[in-house]
């Protein structure tokens, strides 16, 4: 197959180069509803380039096998493809590849240290710190883990504009606070938090640090040693990679000691009729066969962004997203959710009385592909006062061109609806 890849030369481009980039993406090339499809729903799932497509392919057309312990060839080289991905992986986020636990995503990851490190670490009247924004899945494992334990969750506030009113976790965090969660950047109001800051001062606290890295990981370069966090979560599928895959990175010292997870095959290094020995990190918490091509899959989709370069996506993000904060701020009856700055594409409105579903089903007759609802959000939209956002989220793909369909669509919906 001709596979047309803007980053397969390696030079790095003077130019951020959209068209080559999105001629990468072949779904990019569709229609909807006779109309081009303008995506715009990235922090739901990110769409794949051919290279990752291709990397999926090439493992089970030329090498698929089941990994570790395999004699023959095919498992050979099976393993080396699986613990090579978990390498790149490590290598993007500064860790060492026994720290990076594969996952079937950022939900997944966030359980296990729920069940892990939460079920022997955290005791009655012990206290965990969320903030009002954190998606479900950094709130409901916490929340099931105090039921559990006896454990008190709190909430640090979040202010009109998007922002953590830093002073109430000042307030909250205290000797009785055993961990802190809190997401990089909100998946509903696009703002990015200081999780530096929120991690240092939960060390100096005594309490672990989680960062639900879901939205943050696609966008800008992490490196989990400056953040000085102890566990950071992501999934694949928003950057670029398959669905069912993510990462797990923890701190070695918080990894060793925490119990196994699932039990299974790949987790032990002995199993008795009277127990088991646990296998070495990071296998331990690896039960069961892993989902290989999805690895493979997400080494290849980290390599795309490098190749581009996470500095140039942001850029080019940056200058869109103000684009499109200007554009839909200037349409009349159009409220946008999260601050001007200090954030990313993920830009959540409400258009005057239309219910942001029906706006969302309209702009599909457009082909414009945007997420209406609660985004996994509900006491954040309980703390807005709404019950649902409309939701355009952008990526390195999107243009200015398709900001303006969306904006041209909205007044279809206008139209629809009679806003005047
Ligand atoms: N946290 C945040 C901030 C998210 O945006 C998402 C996905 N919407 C998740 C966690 C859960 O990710 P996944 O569904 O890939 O497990």
């Amino acid at each position: 197959m001709e596979t047309p890849d803007s980053t397969s030369d390696h030079t790095p481009a003077a130019d951020y180069d959209i068209e080559r980039i999105r001629a990468d993406f072949p779904i990019l090339g569709r229609l909807v509803h006779g109309f081009p499809l303008v995506y715009l729903d990235s922090a739901a799932s990110s769409q794949k380039p051919y290279s990752v497509i291709q990397a999926v392919d090439a493992y089970y057309s030329e090498i698929h096998a089941n990994v570790h312990r395999g004699a023959h060839e095919l498992s050979i080289r099976a393993t080396e493809a699986y613990e090579g991905a978990r390498e790149v992986v490590a290598d993007h986020i500064g860790a060492a590849p026994a720290e990076v636990i594969f996952v079937r995503g950022t939900t997944e990851a966030i359980n296990l240290v729920a069940w892990t490190w939460g079920a022997a670490h955290v005791a009655e009247g012990d206290e965990i710190l969320l903030t009002k924004m954190e998606h479900h899945s950094n709130m409901v494992p916490w929340q099931i883990l105090a039921g559990r334990a006896g454990a008190v969750v709190k909430y640090v506030d979040v202010r009109p504009d998007g922002s953590l009113v830093m002073e109430d976790y000042d307030r909250l965090l205290s000797d009785r606070t055993c961990l802190v969660a809190v997401t990089h950047v909100s998946n509903t109001l696009g703002v990015v938090n200081p999780v530096a800051e929120i991690a240092r001062k939960a060390r100096e606290a005594g309490a672990v640090c989680l960062v639900d890295g879901a939205q943050a990981a696609p966008h800008m370069q992490v490196d989990v040693q400056a953040i000085g966090c102890d566990f950071y979560a992501f999934s694949g599928h928003k950057m670029l990679a398959p669905t069912g895959i993510g990462a797990l990175w923890g701190r070695r010292e918080l990894l060793e000691h925490m119990p196994p997870w699932q039990g299974g095959g790949e987790m032990i290094s002995e199993v008795r009729l009277d127990g088991f020995t646990a296998a070495p990190l990071p296998h331990k918490l690896e039960a069961g066969t892993p989902n290989i091509a999805g690895a493979v899959g997400f080494a290849e989709a980290i390599r795309y962004l490098q190749r581009i370069g996470l500095e140039r996506i942001h850029a080019w993000e940056r200058d869109l997203t103000a684009y499109a904060l200007d554009s839909l701020g200037a349409v009349e009856g159009l409220e946008i959710y999260g601050p001007k700055e200090d954030r990313v594409g993920v830009i959540s409105f409400r258009y005057a009385d239309i219910h942001a579903h029906d706006l969302a089903t309209i702009l599909d007759q457009k082909g414009v592909a945007i997420r209406a609802g609660h985004h996994c959000n509900q006491p954040l939209m309980n703390h807005l006062g709404v019950d649902a956002t409309a939701r355009a989220s952008l990526y390195l793909y999107n243009t200015r061109s398709e900001i303006d369909a969306l904006v041209d669509a909205l007044g279809l919906a206008a139209k629809l609806f009679g806003v005047a």
